[in-house]
């Protein structure tokens, strides 16, 4: 390699690297396993509806460019969530819609709101729009509870909570939104697993509500997501999007996979039974575990517990590098009953 190295934005010294878990190839080999199961990415293990797979498969234009917000699919998103299309945006899954909103309100020194543990990639984009973070305290059953009402520029509000499953109270949600200056962004990328949600706050002009398809509709390798947002805002969102967020293929396998809604609707009522015993099993065992309204638990456990269950053949999510977390804390993704079935095996195994 030759020649200099311009300086990359300041704010980057901030963040630590990505560590991501390890894949089930890392564990067979290492461990010499013939079956390994990977619980630590929240993924719908059930994987998406037969419908949807088609619908992608038969896209054969590659080579055209995609369409920049697909009418049809604004259309089938807002005939489920009956919202008008007029509110709707779709973005690169979640992620892909943070970054739009950041970009569109953040300003070098602005200060973004957040209450850890919750999902790191607030944390990140912070950082690198070079905003100073404001946290907000959580109650021991981690709900967020606000004292005085953030004077940011975004409060992000997750919920079910990524990695506490729990879902935000409506009261405080509604405090937050009602004084706060600035935005506030709802991550519901849980909700299908929920028994509530936030949606009647889309109709605040300083509400983003984001949602995805990558958790209960099984497509979190497509990279698609959407978002309810004020008229005004969606002015700017698709000034400040890259020109083509979303490939025509996602596209057709998120309508197809909204004409299905029962294929989903069945993973989601197994995931959420197979929860509800994980979690009852596993508070019989002495664990520490809260109770969940995403498709994961978290759980406070001895710390060697996730290299244990490694060893095993079963991958879940140590969470003692989240912000607000500590050592043993762990989160688990409910899977196929088979393979909940295996985790609640070794568990009994390591705990035991
Ligand atoms: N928000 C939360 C709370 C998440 O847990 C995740 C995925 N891990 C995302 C957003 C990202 O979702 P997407 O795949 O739609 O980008």
């Amino acid at each position: 390699m030759e020649g200099k190295r311009p300086a990359v934005r300041r704010s980057l010294t901030e963040i630590k690297e990505y560590v991501p878990g390890k894949s089930i190839e890392y564990v067979k080999e290492k461990f010499g396993l013939d079956r390994v199961v990977k619980l630590a990415s929240n993924e719908n293990l059930y994987g998406a509806s037969p419908k949807a797979i088609e619908a992608f498969r038969n896209f054969k234009d590659l080579h055209l460019y995609p369409p920049s917000q697909s009418e049809e699919l604004i259309e089938r998103i807002s005939e489920y969530i009956g919202i008008e299309k007029s509110r709707i945006v779709i973005g690169s899954g979640i992620d892909g819609i943070l970054e739009g909103t950041f970009n569109i309100f953040l300003e070098k020194g602005d200060t973004v709101s957040l209450s850890p543990p919750t999902f790191p990639y607030y944390t990140t984009l912070a950082t690198i729009h070079g905003a100073r973070i404001e946290k907000l305290k959580r109650d021991k059953d981690f709900q967020i509870k606000v004292s005085n009402i953030p004077k940011s520029k975004i409060t992000l509000i997750c919920s079910p909570n990524n990695p506490t499953g729990n879902l935000e109270n409506p009261e405080t949600v509604k405090r937050i939104v009602e004084e706060s200056q600035g935005m506030v962004f709802i991550d519901e990328a849980y909700v299908e697993f929920a028994s509530s949600d936030l949606l009647e706050f889309t109709e605040y002009e300083n509400v983003i509500l984001a949602r995805t398809f990558s958790k209960a509709f099984g497509l979190a390798n497509l990279r698609i997501g959407y978002a309810i947002m004020p008229e005004w805002v969606k002015k700017e969102y698709i000034k400040v999007t890259t020109p083509f967020p979303v490939s025509t293929a996602a596209i057709k396998a998120a309508c197809a996979a909204l004409d299905d809604l029962d294929y989903m609707k069945s993973a989601v009522e197994r995931i959420k039974k197979d929860r509800e015993r994980l979690f009852n099993e596993l508070l019989s065992l002495g664990v520490e575990v809260y109770p969940s309204q995403a498709n994961f638990l978290f759980m406070r456990v001895n710390p060697s517990f996730c290299d244990e269950m490694m060893k095993r053949g079963v991958i879940v999510r140590d969470c003692s590098s989240f912000d607000g977390c500590r050592k043993g804390d762990v989160r688990v993704s409910i899977g196929r009953t088979e393979d909940n079935e295996y985790f609640l095996e070794k568990a009994k195994e390591v705990l035991g």
